[in-house]
């Protein structure tokens, strides 16, 4: 930030938060996903597709990656001003997370000058949707046990075998994906590779899952004897677990060069302050009740902490002691948090909470449930809250391996 001057990011903060006041959509006609993983209708799709592609044409997504790409050139610091104006308006999310949060920021780590002209601005524009095939039917946790098989043939790779809980697989036209290039290697993971696939070839088939929501957003993807070009692979054939750990770590908001924007919508301490003023028990507001305003405060309390704590892991003095923790636990913190409180916030509502969207008696039109149920697909999606614990207690405190 050194070359950027106050008065820069000022004017890019007014700049940004004057679009965001006049681009921001309202209210649909329509259910509008609360996560990248809900995408399950066409017309949502279009709908956050054109709202992506905006955002990133007026600036305000990948305002960081570099000019040469499609980025803005600007500085994390401009992002993260137009971030901000995107949530003060409460924007719709960003589509195409797995291209703006994870394989962008790995292709500009560690991609080759050929990938980065081919894919990054297709990723901004939202012009080209990426999923990803880590999880397999039988190896999800422990993914170094990836099976999808993949065999060299000249030019190119020929996949046999099968991906699952693929997010946006039936929409995307590329995928970052884990194979096996040598069963006989001397360890599991030694065997694996890391390629960037198109989704587009023969052999390729994705089958719609559907959630406990109701709501469709990933797949079951399918390769059957599906040939894909070899200059995908990233990294050398044997070395996509460390390609892997990377991208996890860009995934599991560890390491930053993301382009920018949320693709989360964050539960506001402050709508359930609302909603317990007009939830009533007993012919009062619940809030009136003793015990839901202590729970309200530490709610509140918890996001303040939530919040200082990301700004605390941007400024290493503060984080010598361990450097790692902040940006281990951020996945575990937040996604647990996004849970809980949509769960307090169904409890005020008594047995009405049980209501669902499209029931005449739900409250809000049953946001805050469909809210609670999505929120377990973030403590679950990119490893689960069981494995990141088991991360942060290896790798911050130092306890044993679990095995
Ligand atoms: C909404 C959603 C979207 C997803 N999107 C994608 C995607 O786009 N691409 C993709 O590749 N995958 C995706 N996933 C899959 C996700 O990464 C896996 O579901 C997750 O890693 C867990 O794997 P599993 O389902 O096989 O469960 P398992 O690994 O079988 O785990 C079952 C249970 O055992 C626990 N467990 C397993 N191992 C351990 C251990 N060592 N210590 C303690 N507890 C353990 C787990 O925490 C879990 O509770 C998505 C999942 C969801 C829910």
């Amino acid at each position: 930030m050194s070359d950027v001057s106050q008065k820069d990011l000022d004017e890019f903060a007014q700049e940004a938060d004057a679009w965001f006041a006049e681009n921001t959509p309202g209210e649909q006609d329509f259910m509008l996903p609360l996560t990248f993983m809900e995408v399950g209708t066409d017309q949502q799709f279009d709908f956050l597709r054109d709202w992506q592609r905006s955002v990133y044409e007026a600036g305000y997504l990948g305002a960081a990656w570099p000019k040469a790409y499609g980025g803005g050139g600007l500085t994390q610091a401009h992002q993260d001003l137009a971030t901000a104006a995107m949530r003060k308006y409460r924007g719709p999310i960003i589509l195409n997370a797995i291209g703006t949060g994870w394989t962008g920021p790995l292709l500009l780590d560690i991609g080759t000058e050929e990938h980065k002209k081919k894919y990054l601005k297709g990723i901004l524009s939202a012009e080209d949707i990426w999923c990803q095939g880590f999880s397999e039917p039988d190896n999800g946790s422990d993914l170094g046990n990836a099976q999808l098989r993949a065999v060299r043939d000249g030019d190119e790779y020929v996949l046999n075998g099968s991906k699952i809980w693929t997010t946006n697989g039936h929409y995307a036209k590329y995928m970052i994906l884990l194979a096996r290039t040598n069963p006989d290697a001397p360890n599991k993971y030694a065997g694996l590779s890391f390629m960037l696939c198109p989704m587009t070839v023969p052999g390729i088939e994705t089958v719609k899952i559907r959630k406990l929501t109701g709501e469709h957003g990933f797949t079951q993807t399918f390769f059957t004897d599906a040939r894909i070009p070899a200059d995908g692979l990233m990294g050398k054939e044997g070395e996509g677990w460390n390609v892997a750990m990377l991208t996890l770590q860009y995934e599991r908001n560890a390491k930053g060069g993301q382009a920018g924007g949320y693709v989360i919508t964050e539960t506001d301490p402050l709508e359930i302050l609302d909603l317990a003023r007009k939830t009533k028990s007993a012919g009062k507001p619940v809030l009136d009740d003793p015990v839901v305003r202590d729970q309200m405060m530490d709610f509140i309390i918890e996001t303040q902490a939530l919040n200082m704590g990301r700004q605390r892991a941007k400024l290493p003095p503060l984080n010598q002691d361990r450097p790692m923790a902040l940006p281990l636990m951020s996945k575990l913190m937040h996604t647990e948090y996004a849970r809980r409180i949509n769960e307090f916030a169904i409890g005020l509502q008594g047995a009405n909470g049980a209501y669902y969207i499209n029931e005449p008696n739900a409250v809000d039109a049953g946001y805050w449930h469909r809210s609670y149920l999505n929120a377990f697909s973030a403590t679950i999606g990119g490893g689960t809250s069981q494995i990141q614990r088991n991360i942060v207690g290896e790798h911050v405190l130092g306890l044993p391996k679990t095995r």
